[in-house]
């Protein structure tokens, strides 16, 4: 296939252009699934100077607390005010993607065939540290393409979905009323990624309390962070679009916090620091991959299994074949 031309694409997709966007997040995400570098460097030169400008925010909780609906209604907020959109919904544990089999164009209904929201579904599949790559990437995509907020909107709940929320500048945690969805069911670690709360279904019983329990925490869980951001607690009905300027503000506010404190400045160094770091490790995956195909791990192993050299000995050798394919230039 025929090298595509990078820089025309990103033009086309800051222009505005669906199908050059939709292509891009598929280079990305074929890209990092092949766990080659491939095009992924010259990808990432073109969209540098364009990105950087967009808000992202996470959304988690658990399945059928209302993300999906939250979103919708989100994007709706945010288009009112002629603000370009972008969705993207990362299920780490579904090795499927690509969007249709998340049902995105039905999932987002009236938004689907809005020319200022970009909706896109990528998955897992099977790749080990794939989206980990992939995500911010994509990211930066949507960011490139003229997007002011990036909604970034995790499927499941678990670390690998907290790992990605974690990619926000604004991290949102949903919860609901009853059902086991209150604060004392709440999966561990997820409360302590929130920069703010939702208690959605505020229409059902308990929605007070759990709004009431959650201030609690968000105070005894300390004002955290430099300058002292106090995460807010906002109730919605998602289904009825209640609650949603309130949420909007509470997005608004903790953005302004981020510039103003200085945090925000903090988590992209954090942010790109795990990204460079997953590249690497990528990297040397695949080198110890050809240093498979190459048979030395297989000489070294042999003399291992007879007894000749301990295993760290054997890795020895391994490790100064890889660092030797590492400096043989760049034949990947
Ligand atoms: P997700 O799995 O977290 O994305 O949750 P969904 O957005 O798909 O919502 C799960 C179900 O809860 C759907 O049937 C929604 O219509 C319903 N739902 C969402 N928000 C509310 C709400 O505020 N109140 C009530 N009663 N139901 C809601």
């Amino acid at each position: 296939m025929a090298r595509p031309d990078l820089d025309e694409l990103v033009a086309r997709a800051r222009s505005g252009e669906h199908r050059a966007v939709a292509r891009l997040l598929s280079l990305v995400e074929n890209g990092t699934a092949a766990g080659r570098d491939g095009d992924l460097p010259r990808l990432a030169a073109a969209l540098l100077p364009h990105a950087g400008r967009a808000h992202v925010v996470g959304l988690t909780g658990s399945p059928g607390v209302g993300k999906s609906t939250t979103t919708s209604v989100l994007v709706g907020a945010l288009r009112a005010t002629g603000r370009r959109v972008g969705v993207l919904a990362v299920d780490p544990s579904s090795p499927y993607s690509g969007g249709a089999l998340l049902g995105d164009r039905v999932r987002m209904g009236e938004h689907a065939t809005d020319e200022g929201v970009f909706i896109r579904s990528m998955a897992a599949r099977g790749q080990l540290g794939g989206l980990a790559r992939a995500t911010p990437q994509a990211l930066r995509v949507l960011d490139a393409a003229g997007c002011d907020v990036v909604l970034l909107e995790t499927v499941g709940v678990g670390q690998s979905e907290i790992d990605v929320v974690g990619l926000a500048d604004t991290t949102v945690v949903l919860l609901a009323p009853g059902a086991g969805d209150g604060v004392q069911a709440a999966k561990a670690g997820i409360l302590e990624v929130a920069d703010l709360f939702v208690v959605n279904k505020a229409d059902r019983d308990g929605a007070a309390r759990a709004v009431r329990e959650l201030r609690d925490l968000a105070v005894t869980g300390g004002a955290d962070g430099p300058g002292g951001w106090e995460r807010p607690v906002v109730p919605t009905v998602a289904v009825r679009g209640e609650g949603t300027t309130d949420l909007v503000a509470a997005l608004e506010a903790h953005r302004e916090w981020l510039v103003r404190s200085g945090e925000g400045r903090r988590r992209r160094a954090a942010r790109a620091e795990g990204e460079v770091a997953a590249i690497v490790l990528e990297r040397l995956r695949a080198r110890l991959g050809d240093v498979r195909g190459s048979g030395d791990l297989a000489v070294a192993a042999h003399r291992v299994a007879t007894g000749e050299v301990d295993p760290y000995r054997a890795a020895d050798a391994v490790e100064a074949a890889l660092l030797r394919t590492a400096s043989g230039a760049d034949g990947r």
